[in-house]
């Protein structure tokens, strides 16, 4: 059923306490941890705790979900204290995007100046 964990799922066993992750906030609908490889001094993934492959699907489902995730996004940059000098938010989309778990996440970078076009 859309939404349920998945045994497979790294980011599901995330949420179960399964796999360890250094957790920075949580809500009743919401997971944000560091990511394990940060691309910025900040970069955290925020998750909704149920499980949809990618954001697309998220939204369809639950977009109310998407909205808490993007309210976290803000909370993660206030708690790091990078808001001012500004962040991105990024769900890749996709492996053609890049995308290489499947478990919809928003990736929040911040702490260092950033380019656009990304590449
Ligand atoms: P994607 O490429 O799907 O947009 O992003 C997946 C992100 O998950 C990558 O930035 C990658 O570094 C991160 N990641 C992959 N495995 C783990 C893990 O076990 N723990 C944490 N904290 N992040 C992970
Ligand atoms: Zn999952």
């Amino acid at each position: 059923m859309a939404g349920e964990p998945q045994a497979d799922c790294l980011f599901c066993k995330i949420v179960a306490g399964e796999v360890p992750a250094t957790i920075v906030r949580e809500t009743e609908t919401t997971v944000a941890f560091r990511d394990i490889n940060p691309q910025a001094p900040t970069h955290v993934l925020v998750i909704p705790k149920s499980h949809h492959p990618d954001a697309a699907s998220l939204a369809d489902a639950d977009p109310q979900v998407i909205a808490d995730i993007m309210r976290e996004a803000r909370k993660v940059a206030v708690q790091d204290k990078v808001e001012d000098r500004g962040y991105r938010v990024v769900f890749n989309t996709g492996s053609g995007a890049g995308q290489t778990v499947f478990h919809a996440h928003l990736h929040v970078l911040g702490g260092r100046g950033l380019q656009w076009p990304p590449g």
